[in-house]
């Protein structure tokens, strides 16, 4: 966070100078342009957020960078876990989270969401050779692996009694991956439009099973009635990079094929 606030103490007066220099020595006509808005990523949940040769990269920031530009605000992108985006917000550490976050009815009792950007929907992944597991019936006495405070987790929760499962619970996606290529949980829970990328980029030794579990959206969230500003600047900003073909040009950058 220190390093954070450094950059911004650096990099504020930095951009209100460029600004002047800009405009031909006219004064920038109002202050908060250089406002920076701190965005908390799951950094390991590729095609919407990932980092490739110490750069942050994805659907969600290209579309995060683009919304700032279309409506004049500066972001600065904070890795981390999963479970720690919402936190981070209500600790005010982060201003907004975007980590392929799906809009639930509980999250919304601390956050407010955008406008959803994406279709998700959780599916059931096993080893590539299992032809026993087609669904969460299957999992009787077996292990479960999800990861922590997503949607995923909650899903198995809630099941878990009747389908008498036993849950692993891990803190990033690929430690999930490896636990069931390894053999240890003979199934994990996953977005399907991460877990069906990462098995089309390289051979994870995983596949699909079933249908999707859910029909879940991704929104962008900020702390709950205190942004109301920033929500409105994310949603015209959005709506306008929906009209303007720039939206679908950024999706199928990365899923295309
Ligand atoms: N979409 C899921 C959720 O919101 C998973 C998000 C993630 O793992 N980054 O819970």
């Amino acid at each position: 966070m220190k390093k954070g606030l450094f950059a911004s103490l650096i990099l504020a007066p930095a951009l209100l100078l460029a600004a002047c220099s800009d405009d031909s020595g006219k004064a920038p006509d109002k202050e908060e342009k250089a406002v920076v808005y701190k965005v908390g990523t799951d950094t390991t949940f590729p095609p919407f957020n990932y980092e490739e040769n110490g750069e942050i990269k994805g659907i969600d920031i290209d579309l995060m960078k683009a919304i700032a530009k279309n409506q004049d605000f500066k972001v600065e992108f904070k890795p981390m876990d999963f479970k720690g985006i919402i936190p981070g917000i209500q600790a005010k550490q982060l201003d907004i989270g975007m980590g392929g976050m799906s809009i639930t009815d509980e999250r919304k009792q601390t956050v407010d969401f955008s406008d959803p950007y994406f279709d998700a929907g959780i599916t059931l992944a096993v080893k590539k050779e299992n032809d026993s597991i087609k669904s969460l019936d299957d999992l009787k006495g077996k292990r479960i692996a999800v990861k922590k405070g997503t949607i995923s987790a909650k899903y198995a929760m809630e099941v878990v009694k009747d389908k008498g499962f036993q849950i692993a619970q891990f803190d990033d996606s690929p430690s999930m991956f490896l636990d069931v290529k390894n053999g240890n949980s003979a199934a994990l829970l996953e977005d399907y439009p991460v877990i069906s990328y990462a098995i089309a980029q390289k051979d994870l030794g995983l596949k699909t099973v079933g249908e999707r579990l859910t029909g879940d959206q991704y929104g962008i969230s900020v702390l709950k009635g205190k942004n109301k500003e920033v929500l409105k600047k994310i949603n015209d900003g959005l709506a306008e990079l929906k009209k303007s073909g720039e939206y679908d040009k950024i999706l199928n950058q990365y899923l295309a094929k």
